[in-house]
């Protein structure tokens, strides 16, 4: 019998070849969000206006992908929002897929709970801005101390993981991008994405993706102290 879990699914991407390292997936995307951050490209699935997708539609479309796909990653809205999200991974994982979780990082508990129990095999977060900026980024107030708590959490799983960083001129200075690097610290992979411009925000982006690489490039070369590996997409 089709299992019921609490949580909310707005939507996938079928397939993906760029989502998790290495792997070919789906991408489930978890509707709402305790973000509201200026650049997002999901402002639909945070509000909750996507029309909900069952479990029953997302188990026979993964029956039918299971020779095909290896992981599945589950993105948002923020998932970790979702008390169904353990038991969630827990049947997906039952299914023979990995599972890949995109976070904003808000809610470390949940985060060690699917780290004890083995349900995740790749972990993203964002790292928004240095944290005296994340208020202006993310459109509200926010204990940055909890996403710290989770960046820890994470470095320590031993889970191999990345953090990522939405990158806007108009938002992020070279400055802020050095403390990020500094936020992360060595040994973990730090990517730079370069926002693309939405209906909600729609200002052109000087950074270029060359820019970005040979600032990343720069900043490896005149560091004191070791960075991580930065990556540019
Ligand atoms: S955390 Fe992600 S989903 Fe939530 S508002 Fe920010 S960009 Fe959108």
């Amino acid at each position: 019998m089709m299992k019921s879990f609490d949580i909310d699914i707005g939507g996938i991407t079928p397939f993906s070849t760029i989502d998790f390292p290495d792997k070919l997936a789906v991408v489930v995307y978890t509707q709402g969000c305790n973000f509201r951050c200026l650049y997002c490209h999901n402002y639909r699935l945070i509000e909750g206006k996507e029309a909900r997708l069952s479990l029953a539609s997302l188990e026979s479309f993964l029956d039918s992908r299971k020779r095909i796909l290896d992981g599945v990653v589950i993105s948002g809205g923020e998932p970790t929002l979702h008390k169904g999200l353990p038991a969630f991974c827990q049947w997906i994982k039952k299914m023979g897929f990995e599972v890949k979780l995109d976070t904003n990082g808000t809610n470390p508990l949940m985060l060690q709970v699917l780290i004890k129990k083995k349900l995740i095999d790749f972990v993203a977060m964002d790292i928004k801005a240095p944290w005296d900026k994340y208020a202006k980024i993310i459109g509200r107030s926010f204990d940055t101390g909890i996403i710290k708590e989770s960046l820890q959490i994470i470095k320590r799983s031993g889970l191999p993981c990345e953090f990522r960083t939405t990158v806007h001129s108009a938002l992020l200075s070279k400055e802020d991008l050095t403390d990020i690097a500094h936020i992360v610290g060595y040994g973990y992979p730090l990517t730079f994405q370069i926002c693309n411009p939405t209906p909600l925000f729609n200002h052109p982006n000087k950074y270029t993706s060359q820019e970005l690489k040979e600032f990343a490039e720069e900043l490896k070369r005149l560091s004191t102290s070791p960075l991580p590996e930065i990556r540019v997409r």
